[in-house]
């Protein structure tokens, strides 16, 4: 069947809320996939950052047939295995004390979101206690993750959202401070910004910020659903500055492919917020998702993937560097590690990841004015080489406008 039926079948029935570009993908390998009609494409864009490992990784495979012939779902009225695998090796990794499962981003959010409410209102019984979050900020698609998502684009139709919630400048301390008072019972943020523009948060703002919560009691939230699992060189971003938070939440490579998300929360935390009853999933740690977010850690242990990520991400900052001073368009290059954007002026950016789809290049766009590349963890320089020849090609056409 060719491309352009499925494009058109898919409009029938699919609700039309991605502007999609007319790909149909298929298959992948290693650090390509392709599409139906056999195109191959060099994928810096990992899926949103999910495909940490490159897809058909041969060990993570395994892992989930094997659990697909063991169960592949019980409930949560029982323990299982892999989530009680899977929760010890996160519990280890991020040095928090207790695991929630979820099956996306959004979800871990909202866990957070209501531990949070949960230990403001066990502390002084209020019903009235305030969220601070950042402009710019994304946290998901759903209500209470929608509401302390700091873009106004995405929020205008679908108010009211959740009350009580503020918004300060992100890498800016003061900008925070002046939004708390005896209300504030959390911030919420991510490490580096991703769908806002690929933003890395200072050392100074993190650690001030770990300082301000402490001395007011107020509740520190670690979004690192992009930005966490290696991405940045170290295995949550926040650790690159040795600050933990008292809430974290994670996802997208999380399970490397599978949909899984989890929040965790220290010890002070889980003793004094969610208990039995207040929250709960169907599917949020199920044997399958767990068993992926298990063999994940494996991995990323066996095959020393932030070490390479550390490696490697110089050569990749190197190469970026050199295209944004060739092309007067590209104003800066930010980011940390894996994560990286390129600043573009004065061309819409959809035109440049469209144009570079068409030259067999994945990448994305974040913000209204920044390209992102969320690389899989796995490339080597060859890679890096090929995506430059392309992205240069690509970046050429609308130079020569
Ligand atoms: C993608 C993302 C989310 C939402 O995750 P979903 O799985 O899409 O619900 C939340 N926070 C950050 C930082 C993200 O990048």
């Amino acid at each position: 069947m060719k491309m352009n039926e499925y494009i058109d079948r898919a409009e029938q029935v699919i609700l039309h809320t991605y502007n999609r570009f007319p790909v149909v993908m298929e298959k992948g390998e290693g650090v390509y996939l392709y599409d139906v009609t056999g195109k191959k494409y060099l994928d810096f864009g990992s899926g949103i950052g999910v495909f940490a490992l490159g897809y058909n990784h041969p060990g993570y495979n395994e892992a989930l047939k094997d659990q697909i012939d063991k169960i592949i779902h019980t409930s949560n009225l029982y323990y299982n295995v892999p989530a009680i695998e899977a929760a010890e090796k996160i519990v280890k990794a991020t040095g928090m004390s207790r695991v929630f499962f979820t099956n996306s981003g959004t979800e871990a959010v909202e866990g957070a979101i209501k531990a949070a409410r949960k230990y403001a209102y066990l502390k002084d019984g209020g019903h009235d206690h305030e969220i601070i979050a950042m402009n710019h900020s994304f946290h998901g698609r759903s209500y209470g993750a929608l509401s302390v998502t700091g873009n106004p684009k995405y929020q205008e139709a679908f108010k009211p959202l959740i009350g009580n919630i503020r918004f300060a400048d992100f890498n800016d301390i003061d900008s925070v401070r002046a939004q708390i008072n005896h209300k504030t019972c959390a911030v919420i943020l991510e490490p580096v910004q991703g769908e806002g523009g690929v933003y890395p948060g200072t050392e100074d703002f993190l650690k001030a910020l770990r300082a301000l919560c402490d001395e007011k009691d107020i509740l520190l939230i670690f979004d690192e659903i992009q930005c966490g699992m290696g991405r940045t060189g170290y295995l949550f971003a926040s650790q690159k500055f040795g600050i933990v938070p008292d809430i974290m939440t994670s996802a997208k490579a999380l399970g490397c492919g599978v949909p899984v998300g989890a929040f965790m929360l220290n010890e002070k935390t889980a003793a004094a917020s969610l208990k039995a009853g207040d929250h709960g999933t169907t599917y949020g740690g199920n044997p399958f998702a767990t068993a992926a977010v298990s063999r994940v850690f494996d991995i990323f242990e066996k095959e020393h993937v932030t070490e390479h990520v550390r490696e490697i991400s110089g050569y990749f900052e190197e190469t970026l560097d050199h295209i944004a001073r060739k092309y007067d368009f590209i104003s800066e290059r930010r980011g940390s590690g894996l994560m990286q954007g390129l600043a573009v002026e004065g061309i819409p950016v959809g035109s440049i990841v469209s144009k570079a789809l068409e030259e067999g290049l994945v990448i994305l766009s974040a913000g209204a004015n920044t390209i992102r590349l969320l690389p899989p963890l796995v490339i080597e320089k060859e890679h890096i080489d090929e995506f430059s020849e392309k992205l240069q090609k690509v970046l050429d056409t609308f130079s020569a406008e």
